[in-house]
């Protein structure tokens, strides 16, 4: 080949690839300087003096669902009902209260403009259970001490659901009238994914034809620490989730004595299909929302690693393999799959006839049930083996981070969080935000705290706690973004 040909085939295949990128960096690094005129508003702060105790008599309110409704004691949702009743005067007196379902609790405040869609703040009334032994505070105590609101639930999800209202009642004593009617559902049984909280609240509202412009559920938080490349602080907010579902490997063989066995057993192939499907990994994949994520952390970066990061189109392998080093990033990148059930026989000396694994799986946007099938059988290659699908909730849709809301969401980020990156996100685990995907294109997930890793692993453990000063975050987060929807 001539000399000549050889160096256009360079040209075309790296130098123009990587001219290209490094354009794209360089217009990106513009452009967030343009952007950060528009972040740097400056809003009233608000106090709320007793919101620590309004939260505090909230958590003592054991507020625990349970998969099996008829068990829960729904006492403690009525409790808790009170004392929003008597922490927020206002809310109950002026806004439209309504009941959907038996517990779900939706408030109603009319904007000045009928015409235009309302926004939607969602919440969920209820907690994981909890063990007294190991916590320095018992768990439904609510102690304030040291600065945090101490006990179950303060930080999944009743703080935020506290900042929340004490916006709302604040704005209410300030004569505020919003523009758009804002909507609050406060559902009960998101920890179960159950079907008469959110999902019912969904439902209902799809059912009387209504749309919001946009919903605002838990989600991301502040968090320290979140990228390794980042020193400050990255705001996430969740504009997906993993779609959740479980699959059932099932062995059927000869049961029998454990004397004379005839191996491998039925429990002994499901052992063999649950290693082989833990020792592999499903492929990794960029989506939108990880795409997202990558060109927003890129912009906080050094030029050399936002050349990087910021080109997943180019980079992508380099990426996926540092992703892959930690299961919270690993997560963002592919299907997973945990084992998390196995029954095999009842008493030691006896060979099951059946034996049994749950695998539970949590798919990226765009996966499929039929893939994972695919996937699941060439990897444990075992005809014995059954594969069945079951509890599969609907696929997330991305929503777009190009519209007003998604700018005003990241204004009032920026007006708590002065120095947070903000970045969309995919989230790992389920919200009840997969409901209001139904009523809403535009559905985020952000949980307004400042959190590091040790915050966070007390969350659905011990000692949970919620900081006043996340309080006080959370409160103005919601006043800024209530007033400027
Ligand atoms: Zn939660």
């Amino acid at each position: 080949m001539a000399p000549i040909f050889i160096v256009l085939i360079v040209i075309a295949v790296i130098i123009i690839p990587l001219a290209i990128a490094c354009c794209r960096t360089i217009i990106a690094f513009i452009s967030k300087k343009k952007n950060k005129k528009f972040m740097s508003d400056t809003f009233e702060t608000i106090e709320c003096k007793n919101s620590a105790l309004h939260l505090s008599h909230a958590v003592q309110c054991q507020t625990v669902s349970n998969e099996d409704v008829s068990i829960v004691d729904w006492n403690e949702f009525d409790k808790l009902k009170t004392i929003l009743k008597e922490s927020f005067p206002l809310i109950h007196s002026q806004l439209v209260c309504r009941t959907i379902g038996e517990h779900n609790l939706v408030f109603i405040w009319e904007g000045v403009k009928p015409n235009v869609d309302p926004v939607l703040f969602c919440a969920h009334q209820d907690v994981v259970p909890a063990e007294p032994e190991g916590w320095e505070h018992p768990p439904f105590s609510g102690e304030i001490n040291d600065g945090y609101v101490w006990g179950r639930g303060s930080f999944d999800m009743k703080g935020q659901l506290i900042c929340l209202l004490e916006a709302v009642e604040s704005l209410l004593a300030s004569n505020f009238k919003p523009q758009r009617s804002v909507w609050i559902a406060l559902g009960c049984d998101e920890e179960t994914r159950g079907t008469s909280g959110a999902y019912l609240i969904a439902e209902t509202l799809y059912n009387e034809q209504r749309r919001f412009a946009c919903v605002i559920d838990e989600g991301g938080a502040v968090v320290e620490g979140f990228f390794p490349l980042i020193t400050h602080p990255v705001a996430v907010v969740g504009i997906a989730e993993k779609s959740y579902v479980d699959v059932t490997l099932t062995c059927n063989g000869h049961g029998g004595h454990s004397s004379t066995p005839s191996n491998p057993t039925p429990l002994g192939r499901i052992g063999r299909a649950v290693a082989r499907v833990e020792y592999h990994r499903m492929p990794s994949r960029l989506t939108t929302p990880v795409k997202l994520m990558l060109q927003n952390l890129a912009l906080h970066c050094s030029f050399a690693t936002a050349f990087i990061l910021g080109n997943p189109w180019l980079f992508w392998p380099i990426i996926s393999l540092i992703l892959s080093k930690n299961p919270t990033t690993d997560a963002l990148i592919r299907d997973t799959k945990a084992t998390t059930m196995a029954h095999g026989s009842t008493a030691p000396n006896v060979i099951s006839d059946q034996a049994t694994a749950v695998v539970n799986c949590r798919l990226l946007p765009h996966s499929s049930k039929e893939r994972l099938r695919i996937w699941l059988q060439r990897i444990i290659a075992d005809k014995h083996v059954n594969i069945a699908f079951h509890g599969q909730n609907p696929m997330s849709v991305p929503s777009s981070i190009d519209t007003i809301y998604y700018d005003i969401l990241k204004k009032a980020i920026a007006s708590v969080f002065t120095d947070a990156a903000i970045s969309p996100y995919l989230m790992t685990g389920g919200t009840d935000a997969l409901w209001y995907e139904k009523v809403s294109d535009q559905v985020f997930r952000f949980s307004p705290a400042l959190m590091n890793s040790s915050e966070l692993s007390r969350m659905h453990a011990k000692n949970e706690r919620f900081s006043l000063k996340n309080l006080e975050r959370g409160i103005n987060f919601y006043h800024f973004l209530i007033k400027s929807m």
